[in-house]
């Protein structure tokens, strides 16, 4: 779980924040842990992460 080392806004030098939010792909809707700077709002989401979940949905789909 903890692979990710702390990450650091660019801008504020501010640890950011794990915030869940909720992404709707082809169709469905799952949702994400994504990293934010509690200052400047900016998001940094892992593209690992990212291709992780459109990989699950994928094979979602490819069940049917
Ligand atoms: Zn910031």
């Amino acid at each position: 779980m903890q692979e990710n080392k702390e990450i650091i806004c660019y801008k504020c030098q501010k640890e950011l924040v794990m915030e869940k939010v909720n992404f709707s792909y082809l169709g469905h809707n799952f949702h994400a842990d994504i990293l934010k700077c509690p200052v400047c709002g900016e998001v940094y989401i892992s593209e690992a992460l990212v291709r992780g979940r459109m990989t699950e949905v994928e094979m979602l789909m490819e069940d049917k």
